[in-house]
């Protein structure tokens, strides 16, 4: 399978990245400053083959349409799309001191990023229920389960959500499976130390979800790394 992953070089796209290496897939590694992921580049020489660091801020749509412009020339295919990379800024500040630039941010990365990515790479994906497109979202985006906090991570990861599924009707007629998944608490940076999850079993569980090893429901696009529904 040929994976796209952006946010690769940390957290938890790292640890897809890595899990979707030992599967002997091949991935398109997506960071910002990819010459300067050493982590990522020690993955090159292990993997020969199987992993192209490419430059990639979500962000910044010149840069995503590059790097389709670049698949396109080589008439390269894209079989999974993972929009992994997020933020989560100003944890635990209340609403009356938030920076309102915070909730355009979280935007820019947790919605924009990935719509845009959808956009120029979705005409490089074939068709079939071997194609996926893997949204990360979170449980704070759940609106069942709100908890009043975190409102610019929290409303971004609702408005991925809401993506996904409309993407998921989008792409029905081609086959395409889309899911928004919530990797569990883990520790990464943004998770932190305290975190009960190891990014590396959330990672196996969502590329079993990506190769199919998971019985998921029908009905379900908001799932957990585990491929079990999450409240809406
Ligand atoms: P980290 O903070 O550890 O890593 C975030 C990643 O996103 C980094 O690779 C970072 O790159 C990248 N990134 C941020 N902004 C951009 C951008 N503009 N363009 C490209 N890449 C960017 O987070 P996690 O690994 O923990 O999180 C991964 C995903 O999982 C996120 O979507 C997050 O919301 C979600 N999640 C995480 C949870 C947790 O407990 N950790 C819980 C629920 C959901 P750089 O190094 O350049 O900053």
């Amino acid at each position: 399978m040929n994976i796209i992953i952006t946010g690769a070089n940390r957290g938890l796209g790292f640890e897809l990245t890595l899990a979707a290496m030992q599967r002997g897939h091949v991935v398109m590694a997506g960071s910002r400053s990819p010459q300067e992921e050493g982590k990522l580049l020690e993955l090159v020489s292990r993997y020969p083959g199987q992993i192209k660091p490419v430059q990639l801020d979500v962000c910044e749509e010149e840069s995503i349409a590059q790097l389709a412009q670049a698949l396109r020339a080589e008439n390269q295919k894209v079989d999974a799309i993972i929009n992994n990379a997020g933020i989560l800024l100003g944890r635990g500040t209340a609403l009356e001191e938030l920076p309102i630039e915070d909730v355009v941010r979280s935007f820019e990365v947790n919605l924009f990023g990935p719509m845009m990515v959808i956009k120029h790479l979705l005409p490089l994906m074939g068709e079939g229920d071997s194609q996926s497109i893997l949204n990360i979202s979170s449980e704070a985006g759940s609106i069942t389960n709100a908890y009043g906090g975190d409102f610019p991570y929290a409303i971004s990861k609702t408005a991925i959500n809401m993506f996904s599924k409309q993407l998921k009707r989008y792409v029905k007629d081609r086959g395409i499976r889309v899911y928004a998944i919530h990797p569990g608490w883990i520790k990464t940076d943004m998770g932190g130390e305290r975190a009960p999850g190891d990014p590396a079993e959330s990672a196996n569980g969502i590329m079993d979800i990506l190769e199919k090893k998971k019985e998921i429901d029908q009905a379900s696009f908001f799932i957990n790394y585990k491929g079990e529904p999450m409240p809406i």
